[in-house]
């Protein structure tokens, strides 16, 4: 099952794991609202829909007013958004999120899976992140660091720390690293899920960590679990993804 960037974060913050402040909104006065309740004077309106690369698709949009807030939502909402993951499909977008804007110095990714060759919960971290990991994957295969986890011993902080070093971070970024792969190895054990991917994991300019996006799969087999995980299924969207998932086979 697939998620929402706005469900992802939810679940990440039930984990302790820091988020930009969003509101969803359904329609362009929702939109303002939401902005005028998140502080600042830079918010990002984006859509939500079940497939990456959004930004070069149009559905990431940086605001700088309470109108440019409303002519984004606008232009988003009731419409439907293909981009380069989505296999062709126009998915449709019924809501957009409204976050605050954050000065970006650089962008890492992170995800955690199932590495079905070592049978383990493995991370997969690399320090150019953004927006085409797969182009860093061919190229530069080296920049691509993985960690796989004992499942007997869990995930130990020591090895985040290392992950951190690794990826050329500070030690206050490694401990923010830690606590953000803790989290995420709580929250994917528990829920059952076989994806969670940040991209981007930011560095922002005042060098804090900052989770900017973040995308989820769960593993169907194991629904039945968690009907918190359930109540979140996009009815209009999991039949579009279940054609999308069906292009891949
Ligand atoms: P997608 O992966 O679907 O393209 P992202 O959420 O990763 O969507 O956004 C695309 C890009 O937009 C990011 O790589 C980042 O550069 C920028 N971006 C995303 N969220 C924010 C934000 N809150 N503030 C500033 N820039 C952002
Ligand atoms: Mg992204």
């Amino acid at each position: 099952m697939n998620f929402h960037e706005y469900q992802a974060k939810q679940l990440f913050a039930d984990y302790g794991i820091a988020v930009p402040k969003g509101i969803v909104a359904r329609s362009p006065e929702e939109a303002v609202a939401a902005a005028k309740a998140i502080p600042g004077d830079l918010w990002v309106v984006k859509a939500q829909i079940h497939a990456g690369g959004r930004g070069k698709a149009g559905g990431v949009k940086l605001a700088r007013s309470f109108d440019e807030v409303r002519d984004y939502a606008k232009a988003m909402l009731g419409t439907k958004m293909a981009t380069y993951q989505s296999a062709g499909i126009a998915l449709p977008i019924d809501c957009v999120l409204i976050s605050e804007g954050t000065d970006i110095a650089n962008e890492l990714y992170l995800s955690v899976l199932t590495d079905r060759a070592s049978k383990t919960i493995t991370f997969i971290a690399c320090a150019e992140g953004g927006v085409e990991i797969e182009k860093v994957a061919e190229e530069n295969p080296d920049a691509i660091k993985s960690l796989h986890v004992n499942y007997v011993q869990g995930l130990q902080p020591y090895q985040c720390r290392q992950m951190g070093f690794d990826l050329g971070l500070n030690a206050k970024q490694v401990g923010q690293l830690t606590k953000i792969m803790m989290g995420l190895y709580k929250l994917f054990n528990e829920k059952d899920l076989a994806l969670v991917e940040l991209n981007p994991l930011a560095i922002l300019t005042n060098g804090d960590l900052a989770v900017l996006d973040g995308k989820i799969n769960s593993d169907d087999n194991a629904t039945f679990r968690h009907p918190d995980l359930a109540a979140m299924r996009d009815i209009r969207q999991e039949d579009e993804t279940e054609v999308l998932a069906s292009k891949y086979d």
